[in-house]
């Protein structure tokens, strides 16, 4: 069976899904919709059909996806019309501009029975599926916090991405991710919310944002975004009682040291600054020094994992023929909308917000 897909908005989202496609087995992309001429060029120069409007999309029976790669504000409207129009959508993140416009796309998908499924495509990033990994299988024993960062320093692109009435600013970028996956990570309700939006770059949207959360199973969070770090910090740092796992860079440069059990030596105070401690004492890790045979801690490299982006399709195809559950599911990006407006509401209150119940 063959899905032929029409593409709204064919700026670098929608290219990249056009040419993510074509690697896809029952996948085909007859054409695309965008307001913009250069990009109607664009399409013509790859083999693609242009249309002059969204509705010539659904009257095209030949049609039966549509993928919405437009700015964040339009993605509402499409998505309702294509669904009304018996289409099937995959969207891009974030979903809509607020979970209650996510509500009511839902409802329309339940109504229509069409698929609806939002391309929360860096729950397949392998740093985030290590992290994961490290956390379900307990390597450091129960995981205890995380701080999960993203960090950049060239601002916000000068295009839509800095106009609030378009969904600009980072919550709705990189917090859509950021959040979603700290949300896929840990089974328990976000009972505290704490969140500071940044705008020191000047913009009408903010720059970059710091939440912490609590969740009722006692777990703490950190998720770190910003725009201005000209120098970058780890992204992601997990600990437990009795070991940590860092992750420092897109290339995947990280460790895990965790407690192995054995007996050891209490700590002899070391000189720290102008001053002595035994509490921060490091851990001795030139074991020949030590009096017991067994190390305390051991360092590990981080497991592998193996992740495919390109599975987010497939299991698109696999939905909407009704052979699959949806790998994204719209409860899911309701929570994850309805949490980042909890860290709104805590900037604009300078309050702990509870999003959830325990
Ligand atoms: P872009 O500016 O590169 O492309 C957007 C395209 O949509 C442009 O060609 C523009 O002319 C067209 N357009 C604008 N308004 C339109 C309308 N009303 N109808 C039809 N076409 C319209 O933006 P982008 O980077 O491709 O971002 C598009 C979407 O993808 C956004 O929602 C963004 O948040 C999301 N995005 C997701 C990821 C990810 O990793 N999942 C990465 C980047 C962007």
């Amino acid at each position: 069976m063959t899905h032929t897909f029409a593409i709204v908005g064919y700026g670098t989202q929608g290219v990249y899904h056009w040419k993510n496609l074509q690697q896809i087995d029952g996948a085909e992309v007859k054409g695309i919709y965008d307001i913009d001429p250069r990009a109607n060029d664009d399409a013509e120069a790859d083999g693609l059909h242009v249309y002059e409007s969204f509705q010539e999309i659904l009257d095209d029976s030949a049609v039966d996806f549509v993928f919405i790669c437009t700015p964040n504000d339009s993605h509402h409207d499409y998505a309702v019309e294509a669904m009304k129009a018996g289409k099937d959508v995959l969207c891009e993140k974030p979903a809509m501009m607020t979970s209650a416009e996510m509500e009511d796309v839902d409802e329309v998908s339940r109504e229509t029975g069409k698929l609806f499924m939002v391309h929360q495509n860096r729950r397949w990033d392998p740093d985030y599926q290590v992290i994961k990994k490290i956390c379900d299988e307990e390597l450091i024993g129960p995981a205890t916090y995380l701080e999960q960062r993203i960090h950049g320093s060239r601002g916000i692109p000068g295009d839509w991405r800095q106009l609030p009435e378009q969904g600009g600013g980072m919550i709705l970028d990189w917090g859509v991710h950021t959040v979603d996956r700290l949300l896929m990570m840990v089974d328990s309700p976000v009972v505290d919310v704490y969140g500071v939006r940044s705008f020191v770059a000047g913009h009408d949207v903010d720059d970059g944002f710091q939440a912490y959360f609590r969740f009722a199973n006692g777990f703490r969070a950190l998720v770190d975004v910003s725009t201005n770090a000209y120098i970058t910090l780890p992204k992601f740092y997990l600990q437990s009682a009795t070991g940590c796992a860092i992750i420092e860079d897109w290339e995947m440069n990280g460790r895990i040291i965790r407690h192995t059990g054995a007996e050891e030596d209490d700590a002899t105070p070391i000189q720290a600054g102008v001053g002595l401690t035994k509490t921060m004492a490091p851990r001795i890790m030139d074991y020949a020094k030590m009096a017991s045979t067994t190390p305390p801690v051991e360092e590990l490299p981080l497991p592998e994992v193996d992740s495919d982006v390109m599975d987010f399709y497939r299991n698109a195809l696999a939905a909407a023929e009704g052979r699959e559950e949806p790998a994204i599911t719209n409860a899911s990006v309701i929570r994850c909308l309805k949490i980042l407006e909890a860290v709104i509401r805590s900037d604009e209150t300078r309050e702990v917000v509870h999003p959830e119940q325990a």
